[in-house]
């Protein structure tokens, strides 16, 4: 008997924090894993190390300006790999034949079109990137579907109900509520939102993230969005999905079955565990994250959202149930008004009203295929843009 086969990985947004906690499982189990594919967006120096440290076939810089430096860097190092640049490599390294699972870790709806491309090629398609679930979930699961992709959810959320859904046939699926389950995020007990600094935001209590989903979850857009991703992922509709708020990060979300049964999936909060479920399921590896220490763990709380301090959270609900492109315009908004606050030009408080100008001025139809959704996040952003140029 022989030991586990090797699978290949690409890892797209490979410098980001998904994925450095990915390569992070990834390197405890060398004989299950090997890295095809790495890739960034134009962090060319990080993006150089681990091509020396994980030699990977390949490594993709998103920004194509950057490959000379990108070459030169590996060259430094003494790292070999191939070296492709550009929007299309991504989505061409996306649905090589020659990778086995995907991690889709890019940001924002940059990710869309390499997360198709794994999904289309029948990858074991890791998905974080919620992004692309929000812009375009019908036409992603859609692409699921036909490539034959399995689809294992990487969000800490998403992760928790797949864990808590297996098993269970559609049957009772169709008559289960989701309860995702929310921080609050850095703010939960500050009144003064007025004068919060990108850097408060980003500094989230119990995880450790990239700027833009740190900002999310200080405004609780993180939720909204992955309200949308749920409702997506595991076909419930929008009057089945609630939102609870627990401080402690433990309770990653639960099912609540017509019985009355809850199951909830529990641990540390470390995106390893997720990541590592996605990698081997339907088997169990390590992934070094600590254990869950009951006798430590003092209380678990719960704690209806505060809809009127942080809107965002019901503009996604709204959008869900609005349908149309109304996500698409929710997602493009955020990140407009996100990437904003970040470099400084907006105040935290105004991220939300941004948002809702946007979605107020523009309500595009349902995006009948890929094409649409460009547009429709092409002009919501054009929208945005307006909205910020009238705030200043
Ligand atoms: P980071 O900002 O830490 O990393 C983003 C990654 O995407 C980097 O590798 C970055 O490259 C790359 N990237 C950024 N912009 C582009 C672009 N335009 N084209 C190609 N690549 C790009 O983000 P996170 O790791 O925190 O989040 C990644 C995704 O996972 C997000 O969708 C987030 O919502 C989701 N997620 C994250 C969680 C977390 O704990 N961090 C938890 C659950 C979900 P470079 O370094 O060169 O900029």
């Amino acid at each position: 008997m022989g030991g586990p086969v090797t699978q290949a990985v690409t890892i797209l947004g490979a410098t980001g924090s998904i994925g450095t906690s990915a390569l992070d499982v990834i390197e405890r189990h060398p004989d299950r894993y090997r890295a095809h594919a790495l890739t960034a967006h134009s962090n060319v120096e990080a993006l150089a190390d681990l091509a020396q440290r994980i030699r990977p076939d390949v490594v993709v810089i998103g920004d194509p300006a950057l490959e000379d430096r990108l070459r030169s860097a590996m060259r430094a190092r003494g790292a070999r790999a191939e070296v492709a640049a550009g929007a299309r490599a991504l989505v061409e390294v996306a649905g090589a034949p020659e990778a086995d699972a995907v991690l889709a870790a890019i940001v924002g709806a940059a990710g869309l079109m390499p997360t198709l491309a794994a999904a289309e090629a029948g990858k074991r398609l890791m998905l974080a990137n919620k992004e692309a679930v929000v812009c375009a979930g019908a036409l992603l699961m859609a692409a699921v579907r036909r490539g034959g992709a399995t689809l294992l959810p990487v969000d800490s959320e998403h992760n928790a109900i797949h864990q808590c859904l297996a098993g269970v046939r559609a049957v009772e699926r169709d008559g289960a509520r989701l309860v995702l389950t929310a921080s609050g995020g850095p703010f939960r007990d500050r009144r003064d939102l007025d004068s919060v600094t990108p850097q408060e935001a980003c500094a989230h209590p119990n995880w450790v993230m990239g700027r833009k989903i740190s900002v999310d979850s200080a405004t609780l857009m993180n939720k909204g969005l992955e309200v949308i991703e749920a409702s997506w992922l595991f076909g419930i509709p929008v009057e089945r999905i609630e939102v609870v708020i627990h401080p402690q990060s433990v309770v990653h979300s639960m099912v609540e079955f017509p019985d009355g049964s809850v199951l909830a999936q529990m641990g540390t909060p470390d995106m390893r565990t997720p990541l590592a479920y996605a990698l081997a399921w339907p088997e169990r590896i390590a992934s070094g994250a600590q254990r869950l220490d009951f006798a430590r763990l003092g209380g678990l709380t719960f704690e209806a959202p505060d809809h009127r301090r942080f809107p965002c959270l019901g503009f996604a609900f709204d959008a869900l149930r609005h349908g149309r492109g109304a996500s698409a315009v929710l997602n493009a908004a955020n990140e407009v008004a996100v990437q904003a606050f970040l470099e400084g030009r907006l105040r935290f408080t105004d991220i939300a009203p941004t948002i809702e100008r946007v979605l107020e001025s523009y309500d595009p139809p349902e995006p009948a295929g890929i094409d649409e959704v460009l547009e429709i996040d092409r002009r919501a952003r054009g929208h945005a843009a307006n909205a910020l140029a009238l705030r200043a």
